[in-house]
């Protein structure tokens, strides 16, 4: 069992790769944006005030986010958690390794899925027309403009965190231009070393 963070921009593959990990592991993703999407469509009161803020593609606050992620780890995960999307800032990391702490779990690796830019607006827009292809809903935040926000913020936001983690010894950085299936074998190989 292992306890891993996926860091890395949006559309970088995290989400299909924790999939991956749920499916051949049984690991348990906590992705904070499903979660606030999800808050969003329930009608809750919360959902309500993020709805604005997911739209823009701007970042919701670390007590919200710090609060979805502190009520999933009392439920525990007997193949270990995938932070997907969570930590975004440094606060928020500060905040996970005290929560968890106070569950006697360890954060076994970082793993940053590294791409381009330009790879990463051609991925969002083949998103969203795929989505719409298939009948499926197309995610409000996947078009240009409001992609350029959300990588602002990643670039002013999360990337610190690749420092942070670096100086713990916890970064491993994986190639997340290449193929999938070589992704998944690279992450594969860090979480069999865990
Ligand atoms: P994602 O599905 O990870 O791309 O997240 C979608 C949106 O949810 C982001 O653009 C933010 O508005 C919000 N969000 C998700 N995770 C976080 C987080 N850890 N901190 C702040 N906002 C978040």
């Amino acid at each position: 069992m292992a306890n891993i963070i996926l860091l890395g921009p949006p559309a970088a593959g995290k989400g299909t790769q924790a999939q991956r990990l749920v499916d051949s592991r049984g690991m348990v993703q906590l992705s904070t944006g499903d979660m606030l999407r999800a808050a969003k469509t329930s009608g809750t009161e919360m959902g309500r005030q993020v709805a604005a803020v997911l739209e823009s593609g701007g970042l919701v606050t670390d007590e919200i986010v710090i609060g979805l992620i502190a009520e999933k780890l009392q439920q525990g995960a007997a193949g270990g958690f995938i932070f997907d999307g969570f930590p975004r800032t440094l606060r928020q990391a500060d905040a996970l390794a005290a929560l968890l702490a106070n569950h006697s779990l360890q954060l076994d690796a970082v793993i940053e899925l590294v791409v381009d830019d330009t790879a990463l607006v051609a991925r969002v827009a083949k998103r969203a027309a795929d989505a719409q292809a298939q009948g499926l809903p197309v995610r409000k935040d996947d078009t240009p403009e409001v992609l350029e926000v959300r990588l602002r913020e990643y670039y002013k936001n999360t990337a610190p965190l690749i420092g942070y983690y670096w100086a713990k010894q916890q970064l491993v950085q994986i190639d997340g231009m290449a193929e999938m299936d070589t992704v998944s074998a690279a992450i594969a190989k860090v979480l069999d070393k865990a």
